[in-house]
């Protein structure tokens, strides 16, 4: 499959989709009550729990992750929620826990910084929240979150639902859910997945589904209560995207075909090769050093102190012009960073490429 005039996508999503994905995705419809629906269901159930190092059962929602990110909140908090906000995906979901009507609170640090186990420590230890949300890679500032150290607050406070984001880190980084002991995991398919967008993978533990069952106010499309039911027969509560089920099989057979560790070890390899790069041609990386994200990497461009500037704008369109997307900044750090996404299915070969076309963007820029 040639796409006339398409530009490669490496921004941080939605990011470039395989034509052998593509194909899956065009597969011919099937009911979704039917037993060969339940056999594709089926047959991945093993590979996403092995995917997410967990025996719960992995649920499969038709919308984007913000639908889940909702959904966790309506499901899981009763008195209050502490979200930490390091982004503009993290600080969010502090808007969307107070559109749910919930009792929300910030913990805010700087953009660019993580957060630590100590500041979450420190304020769950009032007694006022039974829920924290943390996104372990912010997308929006390319920073990673000690996600073990914060989850190894859960043995203090176990009545606390410990709901993470990990859509632009999921696949692309290990995350063993059952060993961190979190409540809730979730990503969407268009980050490192590489597939269409308009799928969200999660799982949940058995002390998320027990506080969802007593919520009264859940509602229904997001009901973990009702995933759960349905994934346990091999079904969703309602009609699913099916041409995502048919992507996500067929990209499940590329991840095992690659081995977990060595799909991780590869997105470490070019999130390494990107900061090179970066850092190669005398920019700053905007992350606080040590917490870079390993999927995408965002670049300081005047946002920190130091380093070198350039016209955002007007790179990003020769990169484009050489036919390649990359990002210009996002929220209120457009223009003062620029982000490369290398999620997905990239290689040493194809970020080369996108290197030597970033090359020469940089040279025509005057
Ligand atoms: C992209 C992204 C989201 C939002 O995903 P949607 O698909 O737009 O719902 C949330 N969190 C993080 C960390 C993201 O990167």
């Amino acid at each position: 499959m040639q796409f006339m005039g398409h530009i490669k996508l490496h921004i941080p999503g939605p990011v470039e989709v395989s034509e052998k994905t593509f194909r899956a995705f065009c597969a011919p419809m099937i009911g979704h009550r039917g037993q060969g629906f339940k056999d594709l269901y089926a047959t991945m159930q093993p590979q996403l729990q092995s995917l997410l190092y967990t025996k719960q059962l992995v649920y499969l929602s038709t919308s984007s992750a913000w639908g889940i990110m909702e959904g966790a909140l309506r499901n899981l908090v009763a008195k209050k929620v502490l979200c930490c906000m390091c982004g503009a995906f993290s600080d969010k979901w502090l808007d969307v826990a107070k559109r749910c009507g919930k009792d929300a609170e910030g913990l805010r640090v700087d953009w660019g910084s993580p957060i630590r186990a100590e500041a979450i420590d420190a304020k769950l230890s009032t007694g006022e929240f039974d829920a924290i949300t943390l996104i372990h890679n912010e997308t929006s500032t390319g920073t990673m979150s000690p996600l073990a150290e914060i989850a190894a607050l859960k043995v203090k406070y176990p009545d606390v639902m410990f709901i993470v984001d990990a859509v632009s880190s999921m696949t692309g980084t290990k995350i063993e859910f059952d060993t961190l002991g979190i409540d809730v995991l979730l990503a969407g398919t268009q980050k490192a997945f590489a597939l269409p967008p308009g799928l969200t993978v999660f799982t949940c533990s058995p002390a998320a589904l027990a506080r969802a069952s007593q919520q009264k106010d859940r509602g229904y499309y997001f009901d973990f209560i009702e995933f759960q039911k349905n994934a346990a027969d091999s079904m969703t509560p309602s009609t699913p995207s099916i041409s995502h089920f048919y992507a996500l099989a067929s990209k499940l057979e590329d991840i095992f075909a690659e081995g977990l560790d060595a799909r991780f070890e590869r997105h470490l390899t070019l999130a390494n090769k990107t900061r090179n790069w970066a850092t190669g041609h005398g920019f700053l990386l905007f992350p606080e050093t040590g917490y870079e994200s390993e999927t995408l990497t965002c670049v300081s461009n005047g946002a920190r102190h130091g380093g070198r500037v350039i016209d955002v704008a007007k790179f990003q369109k020769l990169v484009k012009d050489r036919g390649f997307l990359i990002d210009g900044g996002y929220g209120k750090i457009k223009g003062t960073t620029f982000r490369i996404s290398n999620m997905g299915d990239e290689t040493e070969s194809s970020i080369q490429t996108l290197f030597s076309a970033m090359d020469d963007a940089l040279s025509h820029l005057g």
